[in-house]
Parts: structure tokens; sequence; C-alpha cells
């Protein structure tokens, strides 16, 4: 994994992280990269069979192409979300160090992770215009001084062939959703999104970059205004899956 990621960002990937420390246990890491052999073993992708909408895993034997039933109760609208990993272990780890404590060298592990996504049959199906990260309200961003749904989709986009649009604009700043469930939860969004200019997104295909699909009450209200827009399909990726 870590040689597949290397050598599509390229020289500039080692140069950027060498010398390193695994992140997790801090031992020294002999490539110059983020994540030792053994932590490695504790990344946890997400195997089949598991939803075709959501990507949630499935722990029995179905050969099928199925839908849980969490997506089979909900009018959603985006066609599918897409992760390759579970939010555990190091890929957790990764992510809020790298969301919430400036350890912003985290950033190519967790694109090449993210970047897995545009090999799955779903997004192969059907070309896509472009990616549309999703906004952190300007507040909070000036907090943390990047989004990081941002960061990840520019670092995608070389690989990804397309664009990165910033087509939606956080309105309304929204408290945690941490603590909420999930009829909460799209409570709380209703009304934080809106499209820039609706001009750009109609009839075309988009695909949503989150870093972490949890109740998928985000990706789903800004799937929701860029459909209202136009948008022709609304496809997400994260890195991973709660
Ligand atoms: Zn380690
Ligand atoms: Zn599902």
């Amino acid at each position: 994994m870590i040689a597949r990621f290397a050598s599509w960002l390229g020289g500039s990937f080692v140069s950027l992280c060498f010398p390193a420390h695994c992140a997790v246990c801090r031992d020294a890491t002999p490539d110059g990269c983020h994540l030792c052999e053994t932590c490695e073993q504790d990344v946890e992708p997400i195997q089949a069979p598991r939803c075709e909408k959501c990507s949630s895993p499935f722990p029995g034997a179905i050969t099928e192409q199925f839908t849980c039933a969490n997506c089979g109760e909900r009018d959603l609208h985006f066609d599918c979300a897409i992760a390759c990993y579970v939010s555990s272990g190091p890929v957790r780890d990764f992510v809020h160090g790298f969301k919430y404590f400036g350890q912003t060298h985290l950033r190519h592990t967790l694109a090449a992770w993210l970047a897995e996504t545009l090999d799955d049959p779903r997004m192969t199906a059907q070309p896509f215009d472009a990616l549309v990260p999703v906004p952190l309200h300007h507040v909070r961003q000036r907090e943390r001084e990047f989004n990081q749904a941002e960061v990840l989709a520019r670092l995608i986009a070389p690989r990804a062939q397309r664009p990165v649009w910033n087509a939606l604009k956080r309105i309304r700043k929204t408290p945690t959703q941490t603590r909420l469930d999930r009829s909460e939860r799209m409570e709380n969004l209703r009304g934080a999104f809106k499209v820039r200019r609706p001009a750009q997104v109609k009839g075309k295909h988009l695909v949503l970059v989150d870093d972490v699909f949890t109740t998928g009450s985000t990706v789903e209200e800004c799937s929701r205004v860029l459909r209202k827009a136009g948008a022709a399909s609304v496809r997400v990726i994260t890195i991973a899956r709660a």
C-alpha cells in the first residue's frame, strides 16, 4: 500500500516525510513513512459484503448486491458513499491528528487511503466532472487554518484528473454533532449549506469529499442542496466509515 501511494505522489512524497517515525508507536520507519509495518496491520479495510449505498460492512455471507436496512428506509440524495476503511485504529488516529492536532504531514497517507475509493466499481462505472469538498464554516476554518476535506480533495485531484470545485458554502455555524443522533443531526444541519453558483453544478456529476462518514447526515444535506441546484448526480467518497 505504501509503495503504491508513494509512486503516484512521486518523489516529493519521500522527501517530505523523511526521516520519519510511526505516528502511532513512534518507532522509526525505514522507508520514511508515518506508519510502521506492525501498526499497519491494525488498519481495517472494509470488505465485502457491504451496503451498495453506504458501504456499511455486513457481518455475514451475502454474495449478491444489497442495501442495508438503514439506507433502505431513507430517501438519500447521493447515489452511494464509498470508503475503503473502517474508522478505527491508526486510520482514526491519523484523521484526528491531522484535523485537530496540526499533524499536517499525515495528509499524504490520508490522501492515499482516500484515493483508493477512486478504484471502486461504483466510481469507475461512470465518469464525474469535479470533486467538491464538504465546506467548513469560515469561523471554524480560521480556527483550524485549513479545511481538511479540501486539502484531501486537492491531493487526490491529479490522480482523479478532475478539478476541485468549492461549490458549497457553509452559511450557518452548526453546534458540534458528536453527541447527536441521526435525526437530531439532520435537523441541526438544515439550511447549513448553500451552493455558491448553481450554474456551475447544473447537470454535472459530482463527487463530494469528506474525511469520515459517520451517520451520513452532513454528506446527505450537502447532496440535497447540490441536487436541488440541478446536479445530475452526487457520489460521496471518504477516507473511512464509522
Ligand atoms: Zn507503529
Ligand atoms: Zn447502507
